[in-house]
């Protein structure tokens, strides 16, 4: 008998008919004498859906409010999946993120797990009830609701079973394990069966959100084992697990995109001590996370200075960056939506030379043009135009020979 935590995302809970193939696989674990907890994402589009509601009402909806609204899409589906069980005669029984105990820091929208108390779930599993948690969705110290934010329930589904120790974590989503690139747009990429925590965090973090990066850096940090498969196989999927010896270690594993970038530069910008502090801080203030920087210094001791941030709060950055450039007295501040960035990733390019040569020298034969770079020990990303994307990972796929064979 084990203890079995299982997650359907978006599109296995599309609509009812899915609902009634997620509740015939927890049964099916069920019968098989194990105990099941299941975490559930909202139906695909359902999330965007209140997102585009919100924002028709006004451009910048109050927080707390937004949040309220978000965390009923899993509401949804949770209530549903146990109806659905019931109606088959399983003991289910749903519960909203703060019934499960989920406690959460009071960053509306983006909220982090701080504690889960596990004792009521825990309590219902031992008289053998199923017990199904609204994902993405907690609350703060205060009891107000909060979401983890995008992707979040994959978040909840890894911390949820890391706080009941249970045995395993399986996240069913809409393909069948992780590729050596999405699958959804490089024909030729390859399942993995095991990868590291550490790769994963860093696909992750480069655009690979088959799982949230948060939910990657619990099972690391707790040793929880997570097993990414598809709710509409019986096929064994990928194995989330620590680093061992047997592990393949390719010097690149993967080839990773993220679209969801946007790029400013302030030109210009006069080079002396503080400038790049009075850039950055008003952006970490509001909450904006700046990803690459890189600054270029022109021979009349004046510098060009471009970052990237995530696009959604390209706006707000822009905004605020104006003002910024006429406090420094910078020349221009400009802005590009439609970049994105492809990165290689493998945890044997520590002890490999040449992986950028590659790489570089595979986007320059497509004529794709490298606007920054940026490295780590086990992994090289460029900013590209967002049109070349898919282009840029299949021939990256290629070139460092991830292709499967036909
Ligand atoms: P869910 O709604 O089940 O949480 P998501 O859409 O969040 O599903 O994540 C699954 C998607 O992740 C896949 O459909 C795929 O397009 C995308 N993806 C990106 N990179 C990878 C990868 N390396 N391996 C598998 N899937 C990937
Ligand atoms: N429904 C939320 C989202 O669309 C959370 C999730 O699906 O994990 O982002
Ligand atoms: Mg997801």
């Amino acid at each position: 008998m084990s203890l079995i935590v299982q997650k359907y995302g978006g599109t296995s809970v599309a609509d009812l008919e899915r609902i009634r193939n997620v509740a015939k696989r927890v049964a099916k674990t069920y019968d098989q004498n194990n105990d099941v907890v299941v975490i559930l994402s909202a139906m695909a589009g359902v999330t965007d859906n209140l997102i585009g509601m919100a924002n028709t009402i006004t451009e910048s909806p109050d927080k707390r409010e937004l949040d309220v609204l978000l965390a009923t899409g899993e509401q949804t589906t949770a209530a549903l999946l146990a109806m659905t069980l019931k109606r088959m005669n399983y003991p289910a029984l749903s519960m909203l993120g703060h019934q499960a105990g989920v406690i959460t820091d009071c960053t509306y929208g983006d909220a982090r797990i701080i504690e889960i108390g596990a004792e009521y779930i825990l309590k219902l599993i031992q008289k053998r009830n199923i017990v199904v948690v609204a994902g993405f969705q907690g609350s703060d110290v205060g009891g107000n609701i909060t979401t983890l934010g995008r992707g979040g329930s994959d978040t909840s589904a890894v911390a949820i079973a890391s706080a009941i120790k249970a045995d395993i974590c399986e996240i069913y989503t809409d393909v069948d394990g992780i590729y050596t690139a999405d699958p959804n747009i490089c024909e030729k990429a390859r399942k993995i069966d095991r990868i590291s925590y550490d790769e994963m965090l860093n696909m992750a973090s480069l655009g690979a959100k088959v799982l949230q990066i948060r939910s990657v850096g619990f099972a690391k940090k707790y040793n929880v084992p997570v097993h990414v498969r598809s709710s509409f196989s019986e096929e064994e999927g990928t194995m989330v697990v620590s680093e061992d010896a047997g592990m393949e270690s390719l010097v690149v594993s993967a080839v990773t995109h993220d679209k969801n970038q946007a790029r400013i530069t302030l030109t210009k910008v006069h080079d002396r001590p503080g400038v790049a502090a009075k850039i950055f801080a008003p952006l970490a203030e509001a909450g904006i996370v700046v990803d690459m920087i890189i600054q270029n210094i022109r021979p009349e001791g004046q510098t060009d200075l471009t970052f990237t941030i995530p696009k959604a709060q390209f706006d707000t950055a822009m905004d605020i960056e104006r003002k910024v450039a006429e406090e420094i007295e910078a020349q221009d501040v400009l802005g590009d939506k439609s970049i994105a960035m492809v990165s290689v990733v493998g945890l044997g390019m520590k002890n490999h030379s040449g992986v950028a040569s590659m790489m570089f020298n595979t986007l320059a034969r497509e004529n794709i043009n490298i606007m920054m770079i940026s490295t780590s020990e086990i992994r090289i990303s460029c900013v590209i135009e967002e049109k070349y994307t898919e282009l840029a990972v299949r021939v990256l796929h290629n070139a460092f020979g991830l292709d499967k064979e036909d």
